[in-house]
């Protein structure tokens, strides 16, 4: 497949997209790793009192999951995000990687760190799903 890489204008324009959601992004687990850093030091000397009352463990604990969770789910982000930027780099953003077809505009403006076009993303979709 040789489809044409995106105009440079264009690729600037992504460019300029992913670093501000790289930002974004940033700002809210530095948010996350300050109150878990937080909660870990009040938290300390509570942990006899939390194994005992298993039971009624408090909203504290959901909250932390929770915030584990949305950590997880940001840094994934991040990682997706600075794959994207390379793509940019060498230039082949914008490009699916499995059939190397042009990704329609308006799907990278949803999604700009998309890699695969939809048609793609579907089947790839439905392949982890059977592989479950
Ligand atoms: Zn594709």
């Amino acid at each position: 497949m040789t489809t044409m890489p995106l105009p440079e204008k264009r690729l600037e324009k992504y460019k300029e997209i992913l670093l501000k959601e790289k930002e974004e992004i940033q700002k809210v687990i530095n948010n996350i790793n300050d109150i878990q850093k937080r909660g870990a030091k009040d938290g300390n000397g509570d942990l006899s009192a939390y194994s005992q009352h298993q039971a009624d463990l408090g909203s504290d604990t959901d909250e932390s999951e929770r915030r584990v969770y949305l950590l997880e789910k940001e840094l994934k982000n991040i990682k997706l995000i600075n794959a994207a930027l390379k793509r940019i780099y060498d230039k082949s953003y914008g490009i699916c990687e499995i059939c190397g077809n042009l990704i329609p505009a308006n799907r990278l403006k949803i999604i700009p760190y998309a890699k695969y076009c939809i048609k793609c993303k579907e089947e790839e979709e439905l392949r982890k799903k059977r592989r479950k």
